[in-house]
């Protein structure tokens, strides 16, 4: 059993320190978000995360791609498609995930033991087209869909070649709205994953009821729900089981919607039945979403827990 991030973490941005950052402010150079990302690295690595996010700091999970994606353009904060959506003009989060991956190789004193690792992240081309409204170009949200499902795979690929991930994971929460046409969901990651050699993994959040079946459908390794704030979804997994045989579960198990940390009864009562349900070796324990929103203590509190719990089990 590993345990991984569903991605963000509480970032906390410092003024520049030490001199050579100072120095690069002073020619408007300095990056206020890499301590940011080293903050979130290393408190994931104390609470005794596997599978490491870079912490996604550096915005929201729609605007961190779309400002790079010819074609969308964000206005007052929200983003807009005024064109073709086309490939984006830069390698949007490989920096970052190098940046991770070697604040995570020092903390193991150079080597990154076997299992470990970081994960690569993107937000999927369904929920980001609709979360966007469109202005012009596109009669029907499918078909910007799959363009931009062509232009996440430029980052997909760039990210798979250039900072080894363990695995990736799309971010789609919109999956479970019933707003997404689920053919054309299926299509857009479909031509994500083509060609790729690693894992990929898929985070749905919400409740999954209606839409489980056909989310369980996805060419995916790896689906990735929320369990600990969502009840009921324990109960659908356990009634459709034999729908994910090959799959592993990313398994939410504490409540990433409330600033308090879980109770550890819960979680690990919660754990045992996912452990009855798909087995261990097909569980990856993380939080039920990102967690952004928790103060930094909290955040790290609660995944001290869920890995106390994954030791427990191991
Ligand atoms: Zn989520």
């Amino acid at each position: 059993m590993k345990s991984t991030v569903v991605g963000s973490y509480p970032v906390e941005l410092s003024e520049p320190s030490s001199f050579k950052d100072k120095l690069l402010n002073a020619i408007g150079a300095y990056d206020p978000f890499k301590q940011a990302i080293k903050t979130s690295v290393m408190a994931q690595l104390d609470a005794g995360v596997d599978i490491i996010s870079d912490g996604q700091v550096r915005g929201d999970m729609v605007s961190i791609f779309t400002q790079f994606i010819p074609g969308m353009k964000i206005v007052d904060g929200n983003t807009e498609i005024v064109s073709k959506i086309r490939n984006p003009t830069r390698e949007i989060s490989v920096n970052d995930l190098k940046y991770a991956k070697k604040v995570m190789s020092e903390y193991y004193g150079g080597k990154i033991p076997e299992g470990k690792g970081i994960k690569g992240i993107i937000t999927g081309p369904n929920t980001i087209v609709h979360s966007s409204r469109i202005r012009s170009f596109y009669k029907n949200k499918e078909d910007a869909i799959i363009d931009l499902a062509h232009s996440l795979k430029f980052e997909v690929d760039a990210i798979e070649k250039n900072a080894s991930p363990i695995y990736i994971q799309i971010d789609e929460p919109f999956l479970s709205t019933g707003m997404v046409d689920m053919k054309t969901a299926r299509e857009a990651i479909d031509i994500i994953r083509d060609g790729m050699n690693i894992p990929l993994a898929m985070h749905v959040c919400g409740i999954l009821s209606d839409a489980f079946k056909d989310i369980s459908r996805f060419n995916v390794d790896i689906l990735d729900f929320e369990f600990a704030g969502n009840s009921v979804n324990l109960g659908v997994l356990q009634k459709n089981a034999n729908l994910i045989s090959g799959k592993k579960i990313g398994f939410g198990c504490v409540d990433s919607s409330v600033n308090t940390v879980d109770n550890k009864g819960d979680v690990d009562e919660l754990v045992l039945k996912a452990i009855e349900i798909v087995g261990k070796d097909n569980l990856i324990l993380d939080p039920d979403c990102g967690l952004r929103r928790a103060p930094g203590d909290v955040a790290f509190k609660k995944l001290k827990l869920m890995n106390d719990i994954k030791d427990k089990y191991s």
